[in-house]
């Protein structure tokens, strides 16, 4: 009988030889398949509102939303893509409207109260001026979910974009005085600038803005990592490894709430 139990018991050794051999690259896998989740690209979906009709006046500049779809599809999106891909977040078109602004009553008054916001003392932009923006665009044509790009002649003295933290509607002026600070009449805003960083693009404010969607903040002006998208000593594009937790977790939220509204 022992030889026989020796040879089992061999048998017994090899047959976990080859268990173990093939079940090596289905461990692998897993290890593979759960660094992948983590490092997994996000997608979300925009939905860009061009508003005609709109017709601001600044300094003797005449303002109108100038941006075309094409300018969103060759040339925003692209950059937005390119800046958020550190974190493995990438925004795709839902949709891009292009209709008559609504005209309120009041109009003429709303826009100059408009053109006539600016920042305070410590730099804050004035809020009350979104609320007034909103006025011209149907609330039946924002997206429930996805984000939206609503696009504006302009914002403000020296502002180019505003969002609310973690919500899902953001306004970029397509004309801006942020470079001359509000000392020579309003320019049409780059559409992109190669790096480094130097006067800013709608790209650029596309991508902060959609940050403070993303639940990100700007960090403090005496913060001393350099160059980053969301503000700081100097401006740039960076995403601090803090930045990238906090957007992913708050990009899957966005993801999460836009697939159940389908
Ligand atoms: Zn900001």
């Amino acid at each position: 009988m022992k030889p026989t139990s020796k040879y089992h018991c061999l048998g017994l050794f090899y047959t976990m030889v080859l268990i173990l051999i093939l079940l090596a690259p289905e461990l692998g896998q897993t290890t593979q398949a759960q660094k992948i989740n983590d490092n997994e690209l996000i997608v979300l979906k925009v939905r860009f509102h061009l508003p005609s009709g709109i017709m601001m006046e600044s300094k003797g500049q005449k303002m109108t939303v100038w941006v075309s779809p094409e300018n969103i599809k060759r040339s925003l999106l692209p950059e937005i893509n390119r800046i958020w891909r550190p974190a493995g977040i990438q925004f795709e078109i839902e949709s891009i409207e292009e209709y008559e602004a609504i005209k309120p009553a009041n109009s003429d008054k709303l826009l100059r109260e408009i053109i006539d916001s600016h920042r305070d003392e410590d730099g804050h932009s004035d809020d009350t001026r979104i609320p007034k923006i909103k006025q011209f665009f149907d609330p039946a044509k924002k997206h429930p979910t996805a984000h939206n790009v609503f696009f504006f002649p302009y914002l403000g003295q020296t502002s180019q974009g505003n969002a609310r933290f973690k919500g899902n509607e953001l306004f970029v002026g397509v004309w801006t005085d942020k470079p001359t600070k509000a000392k020579k009449p309003p320019q049409k805003t780059l559409l992109i600038e190669p790096e480094p960083f130097k006067i800013g693009s709608l790209g650029r404010t596309l991508a902060h803005e959609l940050g403070h969607n993303l639940g990100l903040k700007h960090p403090p002006k005496e913060d001393m990592v350099p160059y980053r998208l969301m503000g700081g000593t100097t401006q740039g594009y960076l995403l601090t490894k803090e930045e990238i937790k906090t957007s992913r977790d708050e990009a899957k939220r966005h993801q999460t709430d836009y697939s159940k509204s389908k």
